[in-house]
């Protein structure tokens, strides 16, 4: 594993329980209260105008905010080792909204081409019709990215590591590159999580999680978040604002408590997603695991450098090139559940070509490079030797046909 993580990791779990937290919370309670309010009261006129001239963190109408979001927000900020976050009621609507606040019509934005399928589309399908350009280039050539920037560039983005590929992007690069033709980049960090990596670290101005994922971790409830400074993060809390895609108290309330535990969930699934690619790598079903934690990955010597760990998420590919080989595999394992999503304490199963792509044509799945037999794994925090054995029956039980 990483060796020299460039991550600064004193406190990092010690942040995950308190930090973002006020020592004093109302009622004397340890915990932070939910607060359900849907508007929030002035003592008099007066107090209106010293909240709206001293911009006071406080209350004020339920669509722009609520106290248990904001709370989470500055852990999330913590987390990240950034000035300002913003919570959203997906990962989906972060993206949406931040876009929606930082372009205009005739501005471009660059793209690396691994990516989530729903942000493309959102990109190739709605920002075209407010006459936005997304281009597209191959995930990781930044000679590509470079050569695709015009005056009109507002914005690079990529993921990493990338889903369902998981290839990894040298943040290092990534963050030069904006820098050098002053554009704004932005990371959807949502495969590594902080625990794993640190964007703003390596000089990426945005990071973006969907928080659906391992940061609340127990596949019970959908949120998003943006962090990094907030005077760039300004006008898309004001649009958060006019949108309302918050999260409702109660759902702010199980995610500061999923956070608590976030590091130790991590370091499971970490621990876990590296030993079921160790044995999937070496049974003789499998043609090919996609997993940075493995020295055959393409990009393995920079994930160690640059994370410090790779994750639950681990994808393969069948030596049988059918698709129902793939399905059989899915269908027969029993601890593993066919399901979309990731990250969660439930381990989950799916295979790409029919959850993600089913509607496509063979040639787009091409493009995208989601052969029939691609199977992507999540694992969660189960016991490691019950998922190796739940998959090494699900293989053999595919084989028998
Ligand atoms: C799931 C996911 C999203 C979308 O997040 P939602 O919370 O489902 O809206 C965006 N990016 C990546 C990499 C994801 O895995």
């Amino acid at each position: 594993m990483a060796d020299q993580p460039k991550i600064p990791r004193s406190g990092f779990s010690t942040l995950a329980v308190h930090g973002g937290e006020a020592r004093e919370k109302a009622f004397f309670s340890l915990t932070d209260p939910i607060v359900c309010a849907a508007t929030y009261s002035f003592e008099n006129t007066q107090a209106v105008i010293d909240f709206i001239e001293q911009d006071q963190p406080r209350g004020e109408y339920g669509r722009y905010g609520n106290p248990n979001e904001m709370v989470v927000e500055q852990k999330l900020a913590a987390l990240e080792g950034g000035e300002s976050a913003i919570l959203f009621s997906t990962g989906m609507s972060a993206f949406v909204c931040f876009l929606m606040a930082k372009l205009a019509a005739g501005d471009e934005i660059i793209f690396f081409d691994e990516c989530y399928r729903r942000s493309r589309d959102f990109c190739q399908t709605d920002l075209a019709k407010f006459g936005v350009v997304t281009r597209q280039v191959p995930t990781g050539d930044f000679a590509a990215m470079e050569a695709a920037i015009t005056p009109r560039t507002k914005l690079l983005i990529s993921e990493s590591p990338t889903n369902p590929h998981l290839s990894v992007i040298d943040l290092d690069q990534f963050a030069a590159l904006g820098k050098k033709h002053q554009i704004e980049t932005m990371i959807d960090a949502t495969l590594a999580t902080p625990y794993n990596l640190q964007p703003l670290a390596a000089g990426v101005d945005y990071v973006l999680h969907s928080v659906t994922k391992y940061l609340a971790g127990h596949n019970d409830l959908l949120a998003g978040a943006l962090v990094g400074s907030a005077a760039g993060l300004a006008s898309t809390r004001t649009l958060r604002g006019i949108i309302g895609v918050i999260n409702s108290a109660h759902n702010c309330y199980l995610l500061q408590r999923g956070l608590k535990t976030f590091p130790l969930r991590m370091e499971r699934h970490n621990a876990n997603g590296q030993a079921i690619a160790e044995f999937l790598a070496s049974h003789p079903a499998v043609a090919k695991v996609y997993y940075p934690g493995l020295p055959s990955h393409p990009q393995h010597e920079l994930a160690c450098r640059t994370m410090r760990g790779f994750g639950g998420l681990v994808t393969f590919e069948l030596k049988n090139p059918d698709w129902k080989a793939a399905a059989a595999v899915c269908d027969a394992a029993k601890l593993f559940r066919i399901a979309p999503s990731l990250g969660g304490v439930e381990s989950l199963i799916e295979q790409p070509l029919v959850i993600s792509y089913f509607k496509m044509t063979p040639e787009q799945r091409r493009q995208y490079r989601i052969p029939d037999n691609m199977i992507r794994i999540s694992c969660g925090i189960e016991d490691a030797e019950d998922l190796i054995a739940d998959l090494r029956q699900a293989l053999a039980a595919a084989e028998m046909g």
